[in-house]
């Protein structure tokens, strides 16, 4: 007997047929092969239904919980070789989706959770769209966003249906919007409760079948001007980064003026110029990269029969009510200590921080005060919930509240005598199963607490700053670390939405170890001669968010100085340590760190410039030989070497694991797809 098809087709009694979406073999319904010649097949059944006359409209529903649609199979579009199959892939598509649209009967989509690209191109195939009011139902077309175009529709229907300034905008923010965002802008008819999703859906089929009203395309109005100026900014801006940009603006700018026939062959030439290229296969390699973060696992790390029992550990924890962490103690109350703090309260997680003075903790207090006052500004919580969350951060300067909590995080200065001794006074007052958990940008945990008792229970956890924004997590695995220790905490770290990297215990683990060699390497050829105006700028032209220099003064002169120091302790035989940190500090240039406002920039409010005056004298004289891209790739090539070595060493499981570390922790280029993707070109 066969299996369930992905899409299935029957007809109630008042002749109201029901194209139902739901794929027994996954969580989300996807356009892939299977679903598209379900798909095929339900309409070749609907088309003889109504020749029949037994049809007199058509709904189209998904049956799962939280994805309607997800859109095209993007491992399909990832495997597309060149651009005449990416071309005729939306041929493919587009001729499926125009059977829907020129349906003999009117047809309804009603659309419960997730409607995105290929999906909601269905539903803009379709005469009436009908969103349910659940938080999970967010609609659009993100195509851009990994580097192509709606190709099924979406460039030529959604300006006949909005018209073509909104749906411009729509296809080049590509993001999905919220059921009301949706109706308020036009994408769909009407919103409703899920519970009458679908006695609604069925209404308005049988409504438009009794009406006959056509529900087809206004004249379009075309806005040379807007079209004009958005072309070129786009050209100025992100479009030379990714080309999918342009193609949006062509196909909707060409399709509007176009029959619908001819409009869909422009947009499927214009998809097939973008769909198969390199920027479109990188961004979809980072969706993917993305989604294996949120299935992080210990596999690799600690042997099968281990992670089987810890995971049946963590589930009995979890059946009996218990999360693998409950109660946070976080030690330091300064620029990470807060933000940690801020953090797992947001998260629902019973907070105590410690730090040595009141005004210290007072100071800490109100840094995570202005977090959640921003959060509540951007509407991501409401004055109510920030305030029970602040709620749950109680204060220490002793150590009273340490007692009960199942997980430490120390955010101390970093020097490791101070956090060794931390962390033995730390084993004293708390209980001999607290996890011990250290957020130190460098220092291995065997230096700072294999001395403990227990030292199973010790491990890394780096956080980066600002915790509110950064989403990457370093959970690094000391040489004692027990399996138990890290399962708990790898769910404890998923549990706060934020996005795990697994890393051996070493000096710098990944993320330092290979930024600092690339700081360390930019401030040689500053040391050199290359200017720091032509430095910043050609790694900004590479597509960092901000050049070298630049980020030395944000992490603080200081600070890079200092882990400069340690690199060339850790890597004596590599890393060869330069010195123009140490001069601008001497000079009181630290950055712009901790409200000071001069280093290799000078900051004045929202104003920046290059710090000429103070740092000509300190940097060196010469020219950047072979122009801004040479200089960027070189730079980049230390960075990669230094990964690859990391790889060989083990510090890191995978080439994907550097990728996305530098993705989400650094703001590596997605366009480029990772770091070890573009170095291995
Ligand atoms: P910070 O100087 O802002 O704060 C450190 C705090 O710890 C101070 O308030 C200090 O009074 C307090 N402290 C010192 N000894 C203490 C003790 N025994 N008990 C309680 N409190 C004590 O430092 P930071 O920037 O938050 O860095 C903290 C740790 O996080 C360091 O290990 C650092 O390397 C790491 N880190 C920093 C960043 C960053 O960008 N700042 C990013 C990632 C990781």
């Amino acid at each position: 007997m066969s299996a369930r098809e992905p899409v299935t087709f029957s007809v109630e009694a008042e002749g109201v047929g029901w194209i139902t979406f739901d794929d027994p073999s996954a969580r989300a319904n996807v356009l892939n092969s299977a679903t598209l010649a379900a798909l095929a097949s339900a309409l070749d059944a609907a088309e003889a239904s109504a020749a029949k006359g037994t049809l007199k409209a058509l709904a189209v529903m998904g049956a799962k919980e939280k994805i309607f649609l997800a859109g095209a199979d993007l491992k399909l579009l990832a495997a597309l070789p060149d651009t005449p199959a990416a071309t005729e892939f939306a041929r493919r598509g587009q001729r499926l989706l125009q059977r829907l649209a020129e349906c003999p009967v009117p047809v309804v989509c009603a659309i419960h959770g997730a409607c995105a690209g290929g999906g909601f191109e269905l539903a803009l195939a379709c005469d009436w769209r009908i969103a349910s009011d659940a938080s999970v139902t967010r609609v659009g077309l993100p195509e851009t966003s990994l580097g192509t175009i709606p190709g099924w529709g979406g460039c030529v229907r959604l300006p006949r249906l909005i018209g073509v300034q909104p749906a411009l905008e729509h296809i080049l923010k590509g993001q999905l919007v919220s059921a009301p965002d949706a109706l308020r802008i036009g994408l769909v008819h009407e919103v409703a409760p899920v519970a009458e999703l679908k006695a609604r859906a069925k209404a308005a089929a049988l409504k438009l079948a009794a009406d006959r009203i056509s529900t087809g395309s206004p004249q379009l109005a075309f806005p040379t001007e807007f079209l004009h100026e958005r072309r070129a900014a786009v050209a100025k801006g992100e479009g030379r980064r990714n080309p999918a940009l342009l193609a949006a603006i062509d196909a909707v700018e060409r399709g509007a003026g176009l029959p619908l026939a001819e409009a869909l062959k422009v947009e499927a030439k214009c998809f097939g110029e973008v769909a198969a290229g390199a920027v479109c296969k990188n961004l979809i390699h980072v969706f993917f990269l993305r989604d294996a973060a949120k299935k992080r696992s210990l596999d690799g790390w600690f042997g099968e029969a281990e992670i089987a029992a810890v995971a049946a550990i963590v589930e009995r924890r979890k059946a009996g009510g218990m999360p693998a962490v409950q109660r946070i103690g976080v030690v330091g109350a300064g620029v990470m200590g807060s933000g940690i703090a801020q953090w797992c309260a947001a998260r629902g997680f019973e907070v105590v921080m410690r730090d040595v003075r009141e005004d210290l903790l007072t100071r800490g207090l109100d840094v995570v005060r202005s977090v959640f006052d921003g959060a509540v500004k951007r509407g991501k919580l409401t004055a109510g919930e920030a305030n029970s969350a602040l709620q749950r951060i109680a204060t220490t300067t002793a150590w009273e509240g340490f007692e009960t909590c199942d997980l430490v995080i120390e955010a101390i200065v970093e020097d490791a005598t101070a956090k060794r001794a931390l962390f033995s006074e730390l084993a004293r007052v708390v209980p001999g199963d607290t996890m011990l958990a250290s957020n130190t940008s460098a220092l291995p945990i065997e230096e700072i607490g294999s001395h403990v008792a227990n030292p199973e229970r010790t491990i890394g956890l780096h956080f980066f700053n600002p915790v509110s924004r950064m989403s990457l997590v370093e959970l690094v695995i000391g040489a004692k670390t027990s399996a138990e220790t890290a399962a708990r905490v790898l769910a404890f770290v998923k549990g706060l939405g934020k996005s795990p990297v697994i890393c051996r215990s070493s000096p710098g683990f990944l993320m330092t170890r290979v930024l600092f060699f690339y700081l360390n390497e930019a401030v040689r050829c500053w040391e050199q001669g290359v200017a720091t105006a032509e430095l910043d700028a050609a790694l900004r032209d590479f597509g960092w968010p901000m050049g070298p220099l630049r980020l030395i003064d944000e992490v603080g002169v200081d600070v890079t100085d200092f882990i400069f120091g340690e690199l060339a302790r850790a890597f004596p035989e590599r890393f060869e340590r330069t010195s123009a940190c140490g001069r601008l500090l001497a000079a009181g240039l630290c950055g712009r760190k901790n409200g000071a406002g001069r280093g290799f920039y000078r900051y004045d409010g929202k104003a920046e410039a290059v710090n000429e005056a103070e740092t000509r004298a300190l940097a060196g004289v010469g020219e950047s030989a072979g122009g801004r891209r040479a200089l960027a790739e070189n730079l980049m090539r230390v960075m990669a070497e230094e990964a690859q070595r990391c790889l060989d060493e083990g510090v890191v499981k995978s080439a994907d694991d550097v990728d996305f570390a530098l993705l989400s922790g650094a703001g590596f280029p997605a366009f480029r797809g990772g770091l070890m993707r573009w170095a291995r070109g």
